[in-house]
């Protein structure tokens, strides 16, 4: 790519105004310039020359893709240059190493980044494009299923805003998360076709191909340094990985970092055996058993079904990093004794931990290194962060499964292990329950590896995504090991990308902040804090109130035109949206639903509200999918009773990065009601909160730090806590003792038995009811009675307008902490010690 000329000479001199001038003169007609002109020229010719239209034949979609380009082409020079930077300095590194990135739409983050969105904007008007119309036409990239690649994708977009030296690498699912459409009030899923139109975004690289093996079985061989034996694998079979290269570019920064997903391809002699048998067909078949494994994104949130392809998805992704990893160590480093000072490698939950015994082979089989080095270079390397506390979630993979597929990593499985447990036998002796406690195979009717205990035995630092959770993690779930080694236990609350999550999404709010505290804010959030005395400004208030009320506007035509429900936007907008599961107890929102229902049947004065939900339901998770069928069976009923015009209940089907974006902006109530101790951290509370939402929470996850932030009179709390919880779980506490208590609780309870939300089959929701009046695990029913009156208090502040702008206002005012960027910089010094590199690209942006 062409470098831009020199460096200036002195300036004031002749020399230096010429050469100025005709710098400039030069930059106009630089191809990735970002003068008005540049751009004009830009999108006409990626349209005319990428796409092969003109202006007036072409599609929304054809704009988009000659708009992405003409973005892409204006990152790829300081993408060129940040990478060769990096390795120019030789600085230490960053791996993010996650089966899922949730990154939603990247043309106006692009745009946002580069500081052009603007005079894009007003370069397409002068041709009659409407750049939010093209922005709209983005397919999201879904390759996550929720929170968990929500939140890798806010780190890229941090770590790169922040110049941080960091890499992403992950899956390229052909099909991401599905699509759900509702038929008859049920989820229906289809397929996600992100791809099918190309993606301007990615760059192959098939010259960069890993090769990656599966199956076979490992053998002892004399080796050649002194008298020993040593290790080889004999695989079976063999899948490459392709690399497609994303940019990241950092806000403001000339940092463009890369995410690196990887897809698989057949090896090009797939199967010589069948090839000569000439079993041609057959051949062919198997080549599509191999490109198979990055097919399609498993759908489930904060569950593992365990499935063999899902451990090859994640091997696959593993050794193809890992290799990558190396390889670019290697090209400028001899010596793996410094390796843990040159690379850091975060696990995203344990969907990668299989990487700890990938890079002991790596560094023992391949590189020949002795055992006690290459495990503390592995240790030294790793950070492992723990997502969930859910028995079901946390992942453990049969030994019979991992013998067939990766029987050398079992090996090595099983070395660590024994070294492990001798050091536990030692610290605490006598004590035989501890070491089986602590073992990575669980012995039972079939013997288990557990990947969370692989990956706190690997990892220098273990941390979990909220003060709670951390604490949990520490004192329940992995107690034995954070005995062993208290060091290596951290928290590192989330944090939500500013840029993304109110910059972008909120450009009303966005201008208002800036008025008042300037435009800093978007990369040091805590400058929000320079709101709180307009909280006391009747003045700023009415305008926050008249920009929420507008968010609300834009929602309520969306609402219009997807489900044909007409909703005001005067009534109080209370929003759920987030992954359906029991835990995030959706069934409590919709039974106070019906008991706001029941009030207002009755006479009772009740405050408008409409209730918008957003949630898929993984596709094999029947209770799941029946409380989203009960939320549009009360819908119906809400909706359609031309007797009452308060209640008005929205599922906007589909939930996903792009919809979260609309409807966030347009909340008053953010719905944070997960059973406590269940909710690791969340990240909707933070999004919902920063955009001036009040908060209707239990004490879990983050949503206590948000508490604590912005003030307990500014947050609704209610409900048990984690200690209350665990305490009536163990008592085994049923539903139905909360509905003798509670006559509001058993008339809702009843007119649900009685079938009246389902007239046509009276018995469909009888489940739901035996779910919860029966032993309750998620409280559901214990906590009813505090919900409802919690939102009383909700109506009674809603009810004074000033008061609950006030509120929303300290909200915002007092969020500054949970923005990613503060999350990042906190990972980057406590547990990778990598520092900011500045990016110098050859000529200042101004005359680019
Ligand atoms: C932020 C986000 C999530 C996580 O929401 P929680 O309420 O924290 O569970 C899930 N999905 C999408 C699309 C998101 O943007």
């Amino acid at each position: 790519m062409a470098d831009l000329p020199h460096s200036p000479p002195p300036a004031g001199s002749d020399v230096a105004e010429t050469s100025s001038r005709l710098r400039e003169a030069h930059a106009f007609d630089v191809r990735t310039g970002l003068q008005p002109r540049a751009l004009r020229r830009a999108f006409a010719d990626h349209l005319h020359l990428t796409r092969a239209h003109e202006l007036s034949e072409a599609t929304p979609y054809d704009r988009y893709v000659a708009l992405s380009h003409a973005v892409r082409d204006r990152l790829v020079e300081r993408w060129a240059k940040t990478q060769r930077t990096y390795y120019e300095r030789d600085v230490k590194r960053a791996y993010y190493l996650s089966a899922e990135y949730l990154l939603g739409r990247a043309l106006w983050s692009n745009l946002q980044a580069l500081g052009i969105h603007d005079a894009y904007s007003s370069v397409l008007a002068d041709i009659g494009v409407d750049l939010r119309q093209l922005v709209d036409v983005e397919p999201d990239a879904g390759l996550g299923n929720g929170g968990l690649g929500r939140l890798a994708a806010c780190f890229l977009d941090s770590a790169a805003t922040l110049s941080l030296p960091v890499t992403g690498y992950g899956i390229r699912y052909e099909f991401g998360i599905f699509e759900q459409v509702i038929r008859d009030g049920c989820q229906v899923e289809r397929a996600d076709e992100w791809l099918r139109f190309g993606n301007p975004w990615e760059i192959e690289r098939p010259e960069h191909v890993v090769p990656v093996s599966f199956g076979g079985v490992t053998e002892r061989v004399p080796s050649r340094q002194g008298g020993g034996f040593r290790m080889i694998w004999r695989p079976e079979q063999q899948v490459l990985g392709v690399p497609f290269d994303t940019p990241i570019a950092g806000y403001g920064s000339d940092t463009v970092n890369s995410l690196r997903l990887w897809s698989s391809r057949a090896g090009q002699d797939f199967d010589f055996g069948l090839f000569n048998a000439g079993d041609y067909v057959r051949a062919v078949e198997q080549k599509n058993q191999t490109e198979v494994i990055s097919k399609v994104l498993y759908p489930n949130d904060n569950f593992e079904a365990g499935k063999e392809l899902r451990l090859r998805q994640e091997y696959f992704f593993v050794a193809c990093s890992i290799a990558d990893i190396i390889g670019r160590f290697n090209r400028t480093h001899a010596d793996f004794r410094i390796l843990k000072d040159k690379v850091a490698i975060q696990l995203n939950d344990t969907h990668p931990a299989i990487a700890i015994a990938e890079l002991m082979r790596v560094l023992i089989d391949e590189h020949l290194l002795p055992w006690e080095m290459a495990w503390e270079q592995t240790v030294g390397a790793f950070g492992y962060t723990n997502h969930t506390l859910l028995p079901e979630a946390l992942e453990r993979w049969p030994v019979a499964l991992f013998e067939r597929l990766l029987p050398r990593h079992l090996e090595i499985i099983y070395e660590i292990n024994r070294r492990v447990l001798r050091e536990v036998q030692i610290t605490f002796p006598y004590d035989e329950e501890r070491v089986r406690r602590m073992s990575l195979i669980e012995e039972g009717p079939e013997r288990l590896v557990r990947m969370a205990h692989l990956a706190v035995v690997g990892s220098h630092s273990v941390n979990g995504v909220a003060k709670l959770h951390s604490d949990l993690v520490r004192s329940r779930l992995l107690r034995d090991f954070s005995e062993l080694w208290p060091e290596r236990f951290n928290n590192k609350t989330n944090g939500v990308t500013p840029r993304r999550w109110l910059s972008a999404c909120n450009p009303g709010l966005s201008e208002l902040i800036t008025e008042k505290v300037g435009i800093d804010w978007i990369t040091d959030l805590d400058q929000l804090r320079g709101l709180e005395p307009s909280a006391d400004d009747p003045a700023f208030l009415a305008r926050l109130a008249e920009v929420k009320l507008e968010n609300k506007w834009a929602l309520a035509r969306l609402i219009q035109e997807e489900l044909s429900i007409t909703v005001d936007p005067a009534s109080i907008f209370d929003v759920q949206i987030k992954r359906l599961h029991e835990y995030k107890r959706q069934l409590l929102n919709a039974l106070h639903i019906v008991a706001l229902y029941v009030r207002s049947k009755q006479g009772e004065a009740v405050t408008p509200r409409t209730f918008i939900f957003g949630a898929k339901a993984a596709p094999g998770y029947r209770m799941a999918k029946l409380i989203i069928q009960f939320i549009h069976a009360v819908a119906e009923v809400v909706n359609g009773d031309r007797r009452q015009e308060v209640l008005r209940v929205a599922f906007m089907p589909n939930y996903r990065v792009s919809l979260a974006e609309k409807i966030i902006p347009a909340a008053d109530v953010s719905e944070q009601i997960s059973t406590a101790g269940m909710e690791a951290s969340g990240t909707g509370n933070m999004k919902l909160a920063m955009n001036g939402a009040l908060t209707v929470g239990t004490l879990d996850g983050a949503n206590i730090e948000i508490r604590d932030a912005v003030g307990p009179e500014n947050f609704f709390l209610f409900g048990l806590d984690a200690d209350q919880v665990e305490a009536k779980r163990r008592e085994r506490f049923k539903g139905i003792t909360a509905c003798e208590a509670d006559p509001v609780l058993r008339e809702v309870v009843s007119l649900i038995a009685s079938g009246f939300f389902s007239p046509e089959d009276r018995g469909v929701f009888q489940p739901l009811l035996d779910a919860i009046l029966g032993v309750d695990p998620y409280l559901t029913l214990g906590d009813f009675s505090a919900y409802a009156a919690c939102q009383r208090d909700v109506e009674k502040a809603y009810a004074d307008r000033s008061g609950w702008a006030r509120k929303a206002a300290l909200n915002i005012a007092r969020m500054g902490t949970f923005s990613s960027d503060r999350t990042i910089r906190e990972y980057g010094r406590e547990i990778w010690g990598v520092e900011p590199v500045e990016i110098e690209i050859d000529a200042p942006l101004s005359l680019m």
